[in-house]
C-alpha cells in the first residue's frame, strides 16, 4: 500500500491520535487528539514529518506530485465540514497553514492565515459576513504574511523595517490614527493594493492569486524553513536531528477578527513562572492570529482575578481597568465559562499544565492549539509536585516529569535583601521570569553576544524579542523588554531558558539607533548597569549583589522521591570546607573528588609549597614537607568535619610542578630570599621544571613515584587528622586516592608508601580507622588493565576529563581552536568534555568496570569528572553499574534527579 502521507481531522473525528507526535507533529497530534474528545477545533489535516524528509531528498516536484491526491481529498473534507468551497467567489473556504514538529521549534515558518484569498474570494467573504471592513482586515493580513513568510520579504534582522509595515506606519502617520483597528475599509482596500505593489517591486512577480498556488507555496515554505538558519541554530542548541523533519497543519481559518463579539487569546492552566495552580491567560477582541502575543496592542486577563492582579502590578486604577482592560470573564461571560471548562478538561485529560490558543468567532470558542506548557525550573517542580498530590499522576511519572537541567534555576541567585532595600527601582512591568540579574545594557543581541564574550556581564533590552535575538538573549544575564506580555516571545524564551525576564516594563522607550534607553524620563546609555528582579518585575539603576536561592519544600519532596528509586549515590568534588558544607545541603553524601593542590593556593602555604619544588635534593624537600604536614592536617581536618560520617576520596597531589612556582622576577627573588640562595639558582630550577607537554609529563603519581616523601606527607597529614578526629566524636572515612595510574606497578608502589605511613601512624597514635586505597583511571591504558588494576585497588574513580583528553587525543587547554568548527560541520555531535562520549570514552568505563570487578566483585567504581553533572552522563553512569557519581556542589540535585530517572528507565 502507498503510503499514508496526509492525517485529516474535524468535527469530533481523526485519524491521528496524540501519541502519533513523531508522525504528526506535537500540534498535529494534538489538534487531532482535542477533536476526539470533543474539543471544538476548526476541521483541517497534517502533512506527516515523513513527507519533510522525503522533501528535503526528493524536492518539491516530486513531493507535490505524490500529495496532490490526497491533500486535494483532504480540502474536500473541509469544505464538505464547512460548508464552504476552496477557490470559490461567492463562499470561499480559507485555510491557516502552521508548521508543527515534535517539539515546538522557534525558527519555523511563521503561520500564514486567511489563505485563499484574493480580489474575488474577498468580496464573497465581504457579502457573506455582512462585514466589509472585516474581509478587507483579513485580506490585507493574508498579503502581508505570504509576502513576508512564504515570498521572503521579512527582513532578516528586527532591527530592519518589514516593507509592509513601513507602507501601514506611513499610512496611519498620515491619518493621524495609531490602532490597526482604527483602519477603514477604504485605507485597507489601498493597503491590500500597495502591498501587492511592494511584493511584484521586490520578487518581480505578481503575488498568487489562485488559492491552489497559494496553498502548495505555503506548504513548501513550511518544509523549506526546517532547513533555515534559525531552524537549524536551534536543532543544534537543543541536539535535535535534522532527520525529525517538520509537518504542515492546513486548517479551517476562524475569525477573532469579526468585530467586538470576537477575539484571540493564549491561556495556561496554571502559572508557568510559579507552578501555582491558577488558569490565566490573556485576549484581544477583535484580533487575530499573534496579535496577542506580538503586543500590537495591551492583552487584556481573562479571568477577573488575574485582570485585578495585573491592574495592581501595573498600577492601574480599578475604573481605569474595568473600563479599558476589561476581562474575558466580565464581556463575555458565556464564552469564558467554556474556555475555563475545556481548559480543565484539557489538563485532566493530558495530565499536565497545558499552554493553549484559541479564538472566539462571533461569539463561539475555538481551540487552535494545546500543549505542555513551558515552564520555569520552579513551576516544574511545584507542579509535579502538586499534580502528584492531586492523584493526576504517579510518583514515577512527577520524577520523570523534571528535568534535571533545569532544577539548576532553582540554584540561581536572587538579589541580597540588604543591598535590595538601598536599591532603586527606576520602574516595573511583568515579571516574566524569575531570578535577578545585574548587567550592563545592550540594545542588540550580537552585541550581548560579543560583550558577553569578553566576560562582560549583559542585559540585553529589546523593543521586544524575537526568535533572531535566540543567541544573544542566551548570553545575557537578563531580558528587559519595553512592550510584551507574559506569553510574548522574550517571556516564553527566557523562561525556556531558565533566565530572569521583565517584559513591558513601564515608561521605558528605546531608540535602537542611538543606543539609548529612557526610563521615566532617564535616559540610560549602553553599558550602563541595571538589574532585574524576573520575580516581581521591578527593574533597578546600578548592579545589585545577589544571594544564593532558597529551596522551597517542594524541591525537598521530589529529592526524596528521586532517592526512593535511585541506586547510584551522588558525590560532590569539593577542595574546601565551605563547598562540603553546600554539597551535603544539597544531598550529596560524600565527596568523591578532594584535590588536595588546590589547598596549597592559598596564602600560608604557598611559600613552602614553592620551597619543597625548588628544594635541591630530598633533604630539602623534607624540611619544607614538614611545615607543610600541619596544614595539610588542618585543611583535611575542616574537609572531613563537614563531611562527618560520609567517606571522602582525597587524591594526593596532582598536577605538574610548575603550576605553582613563580614565574617572576619578584616572585623568584623572595623565593631566594626565604630559601637563602641566589636569585640565579632559583630562576634556574624554576626553568628546569618547564616541559614541552606539561599535561602528559612529570605530573599524577609519577610525582610520587619520584618524591615518595610527597605521598608519606599527605598520607600522613590524611590519617592523622582523621584519628585527631575520631577523639573529638567526628568520624571521617578516608577514600586515598592515587591519580593517574596508567601501569598496575606505579600504583603498587604508591600504595605500599601508603600503606606503609599508615601503619606508622596507627602504632604512633595505638589507634586506627578503616579506609580505602584505590586510584583514579584516566589514562587509557589503566583501563585496558583495569583487570591487574584492581587486584591491587579497594576502587576505581574515572577520571574523564583526562581520559576524554587522553582518548581523543585532544588537549583540554587548545581544544577551542579546533571544536566550534568540529561543532559547526558536525564532526562531532557534542562537546566530549561536556557530554561523556559513550562510544568511544563510556566503551574503556564500561570495559574497566567489568574487567575490575572480574577480579575484585566488591570493587566500587565511580565518576569524577564534569560528566558527573551532566544529565545523560549520569545516566550512562547508571547503566554500566557504577556504584557513584560525583559532580560540583550547584550539580547535586542534577545529578540526584538524573540517576533516579536512569533507575526509572532501567
Ligand atoms: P505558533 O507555533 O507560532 O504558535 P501557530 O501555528 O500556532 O503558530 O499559529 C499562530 C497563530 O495563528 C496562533 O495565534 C493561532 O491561534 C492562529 N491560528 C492558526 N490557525 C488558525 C485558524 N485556522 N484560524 C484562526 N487562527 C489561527
Ligand atoms: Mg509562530
Ligand atoms: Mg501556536
Amino acid at each position: 500500500m502507498e503510503r499514508k502521507r496526509v492525517y485529516t481531522f474535524g468535527n469530533g473525528a481523526a485519524e491521528g491520535r496524540s501519541d502519533m507526535r513523531n508522525l504528526l507533529g506535537g500540534k498535529g497530534a494534538n489538534l487531532a487528539e482535542m477533536n476526539l474528545i470533543g474539543v471544538p477545533v476548526p476541521p483541517g489535516f497534517t502533512i506527516t514529518t515523513e513527507v519533510c524528509t522525503e522533501y528535503n531528498q526528493l524536492g518539491k516536484d516530486y513531493v507535490t506530485g505524490v500529495l496532490k491526491k490526497e491533500v486535494e481529498h483532504a480540502v474536500a473534507g473541509i469544505e464538505r465540514l464547512t460548508g464552504t468551497r476552496f477557490g470559490d467567489k461567492e463562499n470561499p473556504c480559507l485555510l491557516s497553514v502552521r508548521s508543527g514538529a515534535r517539539v515546538s521549534m522557534p525558527g519555523m515558518m511563521d503561520t500564514v492565515l486567511n489563505l485563499g484569498l484574493n480580489d474575488e474570494a474577498v468580496q464573497g467573504i465581504a457579502v457573506k459576513s455582512g462585514n466589509e471592513r472585516f474581509a478587507w482586515d483579513s485580506y490585507r493580513r493574508f498579503v502581508q504574511m505570504y509576502g513576508d513568510v512564504v515570498l521572503g520579504l521579512k527582513p532578516e534582522s528586527k532591527d530592519d523595517i518589514d516593507p509592509f509595515e513601513e507602507i501601514m506606519d506611513t499610512m496611519k502617520e498620515v491619518k493621524g490614527i495609531e490602532l490597526d483597528t482604527d483602519l477603514t475599509v477604504d485605507d485597507l482596500k489601498t493597503l491590500v493594493k500597495q502591498f501587492k505593489q511592494a511584493v511584484k517591486e521586490r520578487t518581480g512577480n505578481d503575488f498568487p492569486s489562485d488559492p491552489w498556488d497559494q496553498l502548495w507555496g505555503a506548504v513548501c515554505a513550511v518544509f523549506d524553513s526546517w532547513m533555515n538558519d534559525r531552524a537549524i541554530l536551534y536543532r543544534k542548541m537543543n541536539n535535535f536531528p535534522e532527520e525529525w523533519g517538520t509537518a504542515v497543519n492546513v486548517q479551517a481559518m476562524v475569525y477573532g477578527n469579526m468585530g467586538n463579539t470576537s477575539a484571540t487569546g493564549v491561556a495556561f492552566t496554571r502559572d508557568a513562572a510559579t507552578g501555582e495552580d491558577l488558569f490565566n491567560g490573556e485576549y484581544l477582541i477583535n484580533a487575530q492570529g499573534e496579535d496577542v502575543v506580538a503586543g500590537v496592542r495591551t492583552p487584556q486577563q481573562i479571568t477577573l482575578e488575574g485582570s485585578h492582579r495585573w491592574a495592581k502590578m501595573q498600577g492601574i486604577s480599578e475604573e481605569e481597568r474595568a473600563s479599558k482592560y476589561p476581562s474575558l470573564e466580565e464581556i463575555m461571560p458565556e464564552c469564558a465559562a467554556q474556555l475555563i471548562e475545556t481548559q480543565q478538561k484539557l489538563e485532566d485529560y493530558f495530565k499536565d499544565m497545558q499552554d493553549l490558543e484559541f479564538t472566539i468567532q462571533d461569539g463561539k470558542l475555538w481551540l487552535l492549539q494545546t500543549r505542555s506548557g513551558k515552564r520555569t525550573g520552579a513551576a516544574m517542580v511545584k507542579i509535579a509536585t502538586d499534580m502528584l498530590h492531586q492523584g493526576y499522576i504517579d510518583e514515577k511519572t512527577a520524577l520523570k516529569r523534571c528535568d534535571p537541567e533545569k532544577l539548576d534555576e532553582l540554584l540561581h541567585p536572587v538579589f541580597d535583601k540588604k543591598a535590595l532595600a538601598d536599591a532603586h527601582a527606576i520602574t516595573h512591568g511583568l515579571p516574566a521570569s524569575p531570578g535577578a540579574a545585574t548587567g550592563q545594557v545592550v540594545f542588540h543581541a550580537d552585541e550581548a553576544e560579543e560583550w558577553a564574550k569578553e566576560g562582560k556581564k549583559v542585559i540585553l533590552c529589546r523593543i521586544e524579542t524575537s526568535p533572531e535575538d535566540l543567541r544573544g538573549m542566551a548570553t545575557a544575564q537578563g531580558i528587559l523588554t519595553a512592550r510584551g506580555g507574559m506569553t510574548s516571545h522574550a517571556a516564553v524564551v527566557a523562561r525556556g531558558m531558565g533566565k530572569c525576564c521583565v517584559s513591558a516594563a513601564n515608561n521605558l522607550s528605546i531608540d535602537y539607533k542611538s543606543r539609548k534607553m529612557t526610563i521615566n524620563g532617564k535616559a540610560l546609555l549602553e553599558g550602563d548597569w541595571i538589574s532585574l528582579d524576573g520575580t516581581t518585575g521591578n527593574v533597578y539603576e546600578g548592579q545589585i549583589q545577589t544571594v544564593d536561592a532558597e529551596l522551597g519544600p517542594d524541591f525537598t519532596e521530589l529529592m526524596e522521591i528521586a532517592d526512593k528509586y535511585t541506586r547510584m549515590e551522588v558525590r560532590t568534588n569539593a577542595d574546601t570546607p565551605h563547598d562540603a558544607v553546600a554539597a551535603r545541603n544539597f544531598g550529596a553524601t560524600g565527596i568523591g573528588l578532594c584535590r588536595t593542590e588546590h589547598m596549597f593556593f592559598e596564602e600560608d602555604k604557598i611559600v613552602p609549597m614553592r620551597e619543597m619544588i625548588l628544594a635541591k635534593d630530598e633533604e630539602g624537600r623534607r624540611r619544607a614537607l614538614e611545615k607543610l604536614l600541619p596544614l595539610q592536617k588542618k585543611d583535611f581536618k575542616g574537609i572531613f568535619t563537614a563531611m562527618d560520617g560520609y567517606p571522602v576520596t582525597v587524591r594526593l597531589l596532582d598536577p605538574p610542578l610548575h603550576e605553582f612556582v613563580p614565574h617572576d622576577e619578584k616572585g623568584q627573588m623572595e623565593m631566594a630570599r626565604v630559601m637563602n640562595i641566589s636569585y640565579e639558582d632559583i630562576h634556574e630550577r624554576v626553568e628546569s621544571l618547564l616541559e614541552a607537554n606539561p599535561m602528559l609529563g612529570l605530573r599524577g603519581c609519577r610525582l610520587g613515584n619520584l618524591y615518595p616523601e610527597i605521598t608519606e606527607m599527605q598520607t600522613r597529614a590524611i590519617m592523622e587528622a582523621a584519628l585527631e578526629l575520631k577523639k573529638e566524636g567526628i568520624t571521617a572515612i578516608p577514600e586515598i586516592m592515587v591519580p593517574l595510574t596508567g601501569i598496575v606497578y606505579e600504583f603498587k608502589n604508591q600504595k605500599e608508601i601508603i600503606e606503609r605511613t599508615i601503619q606508622q601512624v596507627f602504632s604512633e597514635n595505638s589507634d586506627s580507622i578503616d579506609y580505602k586505597i584505590g586510584t583514579m583511571i584516566e589514562i587509557p591504558r589503566a583501563a585496558l588493565t583495569a583487570h591487574k588494576i584492581a587486584k591491587e585497588a579497594d576502587f576505581f574513580s574515572f577520571g574523564t576529563n583526562d581520559l576524554t583528553q587522553m582518548t581523543f587525543g585532544y588537549s583540554r587547554d587548545d581544544v577551542a581552536k579546533f571544536l566550534p568548527l568540529y561543532l559547526d560541520k558536525g564532526i562531532l555531535k557534542q562537546d566530549p568534555f561536556a557530554v561523556l562520549d559513550q562510544n568511544g570514552v563510556g566503551q574503556l568505563v564500561s570495559m574497566a568496570v567489568q574487567a575490575g570487578r572480574s577480579v575484585r566483585p566488591s570493587l566500587k567504581c565511580g565518576i569524577c569528572g564534569e560528566h558527573g553533572g551532566d544529565p545523560s552522563s549520569v545516566k550512562f553512569c547508571h547503566r554500566v553499574g557504577l556504584n557513584y557519581v560525583s559532580c560540583s556542589p550547584f550539580r547535586v540535585p542534577i545529578a540526584r534527579l538524573a540517576a533516579a530517572q536512569a533507575a526509572i528507565e532501567g
